[in-house]
């Protein structure tokens, strides 16, 4: 039920004391609950080039209109060899962290769905397919005093997703036929 045209909801400063709660590991041990799994496929989007890299957690943008199935997505799209190659382990199932919302501290004007996914990858991969399931909910969003403080819950994200999605319950959708 998200769009692109929602309001921007006002982002509140993260303050010690939220870090602090912070838990280790989100979702039931029984596996995703609803409105978990959500899975979305699109084209990876170029974004404002700013922001990811910097953070060390480059993000793959999804297109704004999600809830596509992938087979959709593939008619019509470019030949295969217009599309840039990656090796057979980039394009196997990842661990990953999504962001969902305005980026308050990059005072974005539009929502967007960008996707981490924790895996090496030695090149850049804009225009490809990407498939994503989403388990779990890790935390709401936050304005940060500096780059600094926002880097820092980022890398707790990834501790918490990794944490997360190692429990069978979990991990048992990397086989998903999606
Ligand atoms: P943009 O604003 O264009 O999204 P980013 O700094 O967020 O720029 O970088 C995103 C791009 O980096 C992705 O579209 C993808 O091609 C590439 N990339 C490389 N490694 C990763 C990764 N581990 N997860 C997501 N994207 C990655
Ligand atoms: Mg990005």
């Amino acid at each position: 039920t998200s769009s692109a045209h929602q309001t921007q909801p006002p982002a509140s400063l993260q303050a010690p004391s939220d870090r602090a709660t912070r838990p280790s590991i989100v979702g039931e041990d029984s596996g995703p609950t609803p409105p978990f799994p959500i899975y979305l496929a699109g084209t990876v989007q170029r974004g404002f080039g700013r922001g990811g890299k910097d953070l060390g957690c480059p993000t793959a943008n999804l297109p704004s209109k999600l809830l596509q199935p992938a087979v959709d997505e593939h008619k019509g799209s470019g030949s295969a060899a217009e599309q840039p190659s990656l090796s057979p382990i980039d394009t196997r199932v990842h661990p990953m962290v999504m962001s969902l919302g305005w980026n308050p501290f990059y005072a974005n004007k539009t929502k967007t769905a960008e996707v981490h996914i924790m895996h090496p990858f030695k090149r850049d991969f804009y225009g490809l397919q990407i498939q994503v399931i989403v388990l779990g909910y890790i935390r709401p969003e936050y304005n940060y005093v500096d780059v600094e403080a926002l880097k820092n819950d980022i890398e707790t994200d990834k501790q918490v997703a990794n944490r997360s999605l190692e429990r069978a319950t979990y991990s048992s959708f990397a086989s998903d036929s999606f």
